[in-house]
């Protein structure tokens, strides 16, 4: 406890440094080429540049090649601080990314500039001052203060400073785990300071698995008054959502607490379908599902039933028109 807040004491010391390092970092836009932008080059050197002389034990940057990027790389930056058994102690991660979204709407930036930071009020304000930029730093000053007092953790600690957070982690912490699976160990702890509530009392210690799939019914379409000379595909497909939306609700029904909400969700969301009249029946009609299952249960399993219940709809409407035999039901996986 007398070690705790002495590193408190520490940290509210640093607080100007702090600071002053959150708005050098805000300065430096670190977009994604998805958006059109370069990445996180220059702010990934810059942080290179803060932390030079500071005694981290190692410091590793790896470069996940991306042609669209500056210099044809998206970095991360890995600094170990080792713990007391040194280079063999256990390891705790914090991980944290450099990259931030892009500005949007310049004119909504009324009072002040998303690159050029301001400190008010005790406040932080630009772009990813929050969305990473306060947890990255946090973590690094952290490290510092701990590092100024001399004090070693029982782990080594780990600053991941990764690219690509928000556009899906394909050249940061996935491309680290698929390229350098031997830097993770079995035992590491892993912290992600991104989300959470103002007392820090949220804290998620698992997240559901995400399965986004989208439904492709074909009939044939037809004047709505005459619907027997043609399928209507949109009452085709809310046949499947609803028997689907019940059966996986039904048959998928366990909690584990340690999720909000407990339980998995299946929610059809977007869809539609061409008509453009009331008198049009469509001849094809999507219909995109979100679940969030509980790990408990096998998504391979989930799209089965979502196949299997496809199978199900499509032989009860079964029909033969101009030699095809409709309707057709194809399940697409988004994500
Ligand atoms: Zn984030």
């Amino acid at each position: 406890m007398v070690e705790l807040e002495k590193v408190a004491g520490e940290v509210e010391r640093l607080r100007d440094d702090i600071v002053q390092t959150l708005v050098e970092l805000i300065r430096i836009p670190a977009i994604s080429p998805d958006y059109g932008y370069e990445g996180e080059y220059d702010k990934a050197q810059k942080l290179l540049e803060i932390i030079r002389d500071w005694p981290f034990d190692k410091v590793e940057v790896y470069e996940a090649p991306d042609e669209r990027a500056k210099n044809g790389v998206r970095p991360s930056i890995l600094a170990y601080y080792y713990g007391q058994d040194g280079d063999k102690s256990p390891r705790l991660w914090i991980l944290t990314h450099m990259d931030v979204v892009p500005p949007g709407d310049l004119s909504k930036w009324t009072v002040t500039e998303p690159f050029k930071p301001v400190v008010k009020d005790g406040k932080v304000y630009g772009r990813g001052s929050e969305d990473n930029g306060q947890s990255l730093v946090s973590s690094l000053y952290a490290v510092k203060a701990l590092m100024n007092l001399g004090i070693r953790p029982k782990r080594t600690i780990i600053l991941a400073f990764v690219s690509d957070e928000e556009t899906g982690s394909k050249y940061g912490v996935e491309w680290l785990m698929n390229s350098h699976p031997e830097l993770f160990r079995k035992d590491d702890l892993v912290l992600v300071p991104d989300g959470g509530n103002e007392d820090g009392t949220f804290i998620e210690v698992a997240e559901k698995s995400i399965l986004w799939f989208k439904l492709k019914v074909k009939g044939r379409q037809v004047h709505a008054s005459m619907p027997d000379m043609g399928l209507n595909a949109h009452r085709v497909a809310l046949d499947l959502t609803y028997h689907l939306d019940r059966h996986l609700h039904e048959k998928y029904d366990k909690r584990n607490e340690l999720f909000y909400p407990p339980e998995s969700t299946f929610e059809p969301t977007m869809g539609g379908n061409p008509a453009d009249s009331p008198n049009i029946a469509p001849g094809e009609h999507e219909v995109v599902f979100d679940c969030r299952i509980l790990p408990e249960y096998d998504l391979d399993e989930i799209l089965s039933d979502v196949e299997r219940l496809s199978n199900e709809v499509k032989e009860k409407y079964r029909k033969e028109l101009d030699g095809r035999t409709l309707p057709e039901i194809s399940v697409e996986v988004l994500q």
